[in-house]
């Protein structure tokens, strides 16, 4: 489930939460946001967790610091003579129009300058005090060629740094046997520089700060497939140098999402949330989202349904769903809504 977030660990030099008080809690605020915004998988990728923020606490408290870099936060006084604020946090309704976080002067006893309201839109009566100037959104690059892999430069993977560091990302089998660990890299930073020639898309840009006080920068993540050519066990960091690309670390693939997800919704389908369902569950499946929700407990996130419509895989007990763990851990109830259970019976 998830905790009361450490906006300070996830925020660097910049504590949203120190700069506002969120009444009912950053948490309860965020989770605000995700019904306000577009539906969006905001929890770890492969977490199990439905009401698992955790990507949209990174990003909320993220954002907030790099608006504070560019110098978004936006402050007026209203007709009232009330100081107020305004950020635009970069997510949009179904009818695209952008969301800001408005602020109010916060009492004066209080450590915080300033009290979180509401989400609102442009239109809302409270961001007239902005007039036709309404707070931009954080950016992170200049040339969009910053986002792209130049498939002209080579590609220096220091293996022997990569090989030894994070040792606990990798999958269980490689984690004690350094040698079997080098060769499986080896082959899998080949095969992401072959993947990558094919598609630039492959790539994913993030945005990077090495330390809670530095500047950021941008760096590319290309898939590592340790174990099967088609599932990424984890994110190779590539930094673009004047004339190669330099490879030192991997993250974990809820880690790498994060981060890109800062700078984009990604799209390459090997960072995408990654199911964690039933190890029997052959075919493909989707998650419930708003507009398809579970057809046996009606959630909007969290529980999956078969391609065909035929199987769902309930997060919630219920009637008589036959109760499967996953790898990871998280418990689904199975119902077959139609047809044998058991089609060769
Ligand atoms: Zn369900």
């Amino acid at each position: 489930m998830t905790s009361e977030f450490d906006a300070a660990e996830n925020g660097g030099s910049f504590n949203i939460a120190d700069f506002a008080w969120f009444p009912g809690g950053f948490v309860a605020q965020a989770r605000e946001l995700a019904t306000l915004a577009q539906d969006e998988r905001w929890g770890d990728p492969a977490g199990a967790f439905r009401d698992d923020l955790s990507v949209l606490l990174y990003y909320l408290s993220n954002t907030a610091r790099r608006l504070d870099e560019q110098h978004r936060f936006e402050f007026r006084t209203d007709s009232r003579g009330v100081e107020v604020g305004a950020f635009n946090i970069g997510l949009f309704t179904d009818n695209y129009e952008p969301i800001f976080g408005f602020l109010e002067q916060n009492e004066p006893d209080r450590s915080q300058k300033w009290k979180f309201r509401a989400w609102v839109t442009a239109s809302d009566f409270r961001m007239r005090s902005f007039g036709d100037c309404v707070p931009q959104a954080a950016s992170y690059f200049e040339n969009p060629a910053e986002l792209l892999y130049d498939r002209r430069l080579p590609l220096n993977a220091r293996l022997d740094h990569i090989v030894d560091d994070n040792v606990d990302r990798y999958p269980d089998v490689l984690r004690d046997n350094r040698q079997l660990r080098r060769n499986a890299l080896h082959g899998a930073v080949d095969e992401a520089i072959k993947r990558v020639q094919q598609s630039y898309k492959t790539a994913v840009p993030h945005w990077y700060w090495p330390t809670a006080e530095s500047d950021g920068h941008m760096q590319l993540l290309l898939p590592l497939c340790l174990m099967e050519f088609s599932h990424a066990d984890l994110a190779l960091v590539v930094d673009r140098t004047p004339h190669d690309y330099a490879a030192y670390t991997v993250l974990h693939l809820d880690g790498a999402y994060k981060r890109a997800r800062l700078v984009a919704r990604p799209d390459a389908d090997w960072l995408g949330p990654q199911p964690d369902l039933p190890e029997d569950a052959e075919q493909r499946w989707r998650f419930s989202s708003r507009g398809d929700r579970c057809p046996v407990c009606s959630s909007e996130a969290g529980c999956a349904l078969s391609a065909d419509n035929r199987v769902a895989l309930c997060r919630t007990e219920h009637g008589d769903g036959e109760r499967q763990e996953t790898k990871r851990g998280a418990t689904f109830f199975k119902h077959v809504l139609w047809g044998n259970a058991d089609p060769a019976a």
